[in-house]
């Protein structure tokens, strides 16, 4: 029987956060470059920042989420102080809450 750790997931959770800080910088700067290029369009400009606000938004969350890493306190929720499940930290890797303190607003397509 092979048993993962917990904290051995949550080194794994590591990676996949660093990985979706590079994603949003990396938008960010696609998003910059593009304001720069638009045309004037309001309806594009007004798209364009919502991503761009979404995208710091995101990249807060994520460097939180790395800093309670380094302090050892990541994945449990701030409202019950329980641990946050694995499969729920792999489906949303920043988030601060257990899924009893901050149900989804919204089902997405999950299989
Ligand atoms: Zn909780």
């Amino acid at each position: 029987m092979y048993v993962v750790s917990r904290q051995d997931e949550l080194g794994v959770l590591r990676i996949v956060l660093e990985e979706q800080y590079e994603r949003h910088s990396t938008q960010l700067a696609l998003l910059a470059r593009q304001a720069r290029q638009l045309p004037g369009d309001r309806t594009d400009l007004a798209a364009a920042s919502a991503l761009t606000a979404a995208s710091r938004q995101a990249l807060g969350d994520i460097a939180r989420a790395l800093h309670y890493l380094e302090q050892g306190r990541y994945g449990t929720c701030e409202e019950c102080r329980g641990d946050i499940p694995i499969e729920r930290l792999a489906l949303r890797p920043a988030t601060r809450f257990c899924t009893t303190c901050q149900p989804e607003p919204h089902h997405q397509g999950r299989p």
